[in-house]
């Protein structure tokens, strides 16, 4: 890949990390704050109603699976720029294939392409 498009990867990695980090951080913080909020029974501001889907426990659990979620996208994210700091980015860590920049726009962080992603999902 050309350094010119490494360096378009290169900042939309830095502005998704810096939004990521804001929201494990929010997430975080509300997770750990929750019960307090319980009694005000002020749900409003959540996207999506999880009382309807189950006990609390399960809205817990769900906020820290995805905190789980993003905190490995994170991890990716850093292995990707690092990748980009060595010339290497764009190259499928599984079969040294190119991953397609349709692939890139969509999942900037990816390691691999996606007959390898595929086939690891697969397992
Ligand atoms: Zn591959």
């Amino acid at each position: 890949m050309k350094k010119a498009d490494m360096k378009v990867y290169k900042e939309r990695l830095v502005a998704l990390r810096a939004r990521l980090r804001g929201d494990v951080s929010a997430m975080a913080d509300s997770a750990l704050r929750k019960n307090r909020h319980e009694s005000s029974g002020d749900l409003s501001s959540m996207p999506i109603h999880m009382a309807e889907l189950g006990s609390d426990n399960f809205e817990q659990e769900f906020t820290l699976s995805l905190m789980e979620t993003e905190e490995g996208t994170l991890d990716a994210i850093e292995v990707a720029l690092e990748r980009i700091e060595d010339g290497d980015y764009g190259k499928c860590l599984e079969c040294d294939g190119v991953i397609s920049k349709t692939r890139l726009n969509a999942i900037p962080y990816t390691p691999v392409c996606i007959k390898c992603a595929e086939a690891l999902e697969k397992g």
